[in-house]
């Protein structure tokens, strides 16, 4: 299809009026975290607002950051940035000085190079400080670029993103900073929230390689820092984080996303995703594209409530968790995994059939043996009644 046609037909996807969402870091690392959703890659892909769809289908998502949080972050990364990034430069030296080049000397405290990045709208931001990474990789000098634009080809128009800060070594290597409010404990932090963050440095980092092909001498870390509050105090710590896997992960994400022409042209003729048409049209358009439900999609997308209510209503086992899913192989619904272990459905030579049956057998032989005999029922109940033999 081609690019003009694609806009067109993503318009009509999205509704005549409405402008397209523009795609983020964190959505594109939600996408990459749920390969299989194609609901999700067709709705992003075509800029559609998910939280005003969830509401307009009566599902609200409960999705987002509030608003205490949001404040909370922005005034411990000034704290971090502050006086010319001098302390996040200090971190940096401290965690990834190590691998810089000869000649790579520790940045001077308040002499690292803080470019101005404003220009007018996305475009002319991503254009600043693709010529400011330029520059500084050209100087050869310790240069922070806080809160840069870069530009990503997603299914044929560009997203942009924002870092919240990347650095330049004298030695032309890039690193993507990541600020983040969740707590750093002992050096280590919540697992999840760090994997969420490395997906969305991921995300960043591919960004930065097409800025860096460009660059003579450039090369862009796939390492990049994590700097959270110290142990519940407003003091910055630093940690590592090699984003490699999930740098792989997202790219086969955005290449499957520039295939999003498949899914829009898969729908039947005239649907829609427009939030001013009725509610069972919209939950009619959006069944037609097919999702993949789990619990994790609770923290990540703005249609979980409305998928999680389909997934349990036709028994999906997603809606259990993804290793539940991964477990049952073939059998995708909570009937077929019941028919199976009762032995009125499936292949027995199925190993998964088969290790159903097994454990359905073992329970019932446990639930026989912890089972009260005939004459301990009759005196639990005479008990439980008050009546004396
Ligand atoms: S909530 Fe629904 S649309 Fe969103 S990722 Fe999960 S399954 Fe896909």
């Amino acid at each position: 299809m081609p690019a003009t046609a694609l806009r067109q037909r993503l318009a009509e996807l999205r509704g005549p009026s409405v402008a397209p969402l523009p795609l983020d870091a964190r959505a594109l690392a939600a996408l990459a975290a749920n390969p299989g959703c194609k609901r999700r890659a067709l709705l992003d892909g075509a800029g559609v607002n998910k939280a005003a769809l969830a509401t307009a289908l009566g599902s609200p998502s409960g999705f987002g950051q509030s608003q205490f949080a949001f404040m909370r972050g922005n005034a411990f990364e000034a704290r971090v940035k502050a006086d010319g990034g001098t302390e996040l430069m200090r971190l940096l030296y401290e965690r990834m000085g190590a691998g810089a080049g000869p000649g790579c000397e520790p940045p001077v405290a308040g002499e690292t190079h803080v470019p101005d990045l404003a220009a007018a709208g996305p475009e002319g931001r991503a254009a600043r400080t693709a010529l400011a990474l330029r520059e500084a990789t050209a100087a050869g000098m310790w240069t922070l670029l806080d809160h840069p634009m870069l530009a990503l080809e997603v299914a044929g128009s560009p997203a942009y993103l924002e870092p919240d800060a990347v650095v330049v070594r004298p030695d032309g290597h890039w690193s993507v900073v990541e600020i983040k409010s969740f707590p750093m404990i002992d050096e280590s932090a919540d697992a999840a929230k760090v994997g969420a963050a490395a997906r969305q440095a991921a995300v960043y980092v591919l960004a930065l390689e097409r800025v860096a092909a460009k660059v003579a001498g450039a090369r862009v870390g796939h390492a990049v820092l994590l700097v959270c509050p110290k142990d519940f105090s407003n003091l910055p710590a630093a940690s590592v984080v090699d984003v490699r896997k999930q740098r792989s992960v997202t790219r086969r994400q955005l290449e499957r996303l520039t295939r999003i022409e498949d899914l829009a042209a898969a729908l039947p003729e005239g649907t829609t995703f427009d939030v001013d048409r009725p509610a069972e049209e919209l939950a009619a358009a959006v069944e037609a594209v097919e999702a993949a439900y789990a619990p994790e999609c609770l923290a990540a997308c703005e249609l979980a409530f409305h998928c999680r209510a389909k997934a349990r209503a036709v028994g999906a086992v997603g809606a259990l968790g993804r290793s539940v899913r991964g477990e049952l192989g073939g059998l995708t619904t909570i009937g077929e995994v019941l028919a199976a272990a009762e032995g009125t459905a499936g292949d027995p030579a199925d190993p998964t059939v088969a290790a159903l049956r097994r454990a359905a057998a073992l329970r019932t032989e446990a639930l026989r043996a912890a089972a009260p005999t005939g004459a301990e029922a009759l005196a639990g109940a005479r008990a439980g009644a008050g009546v004396r033999c």
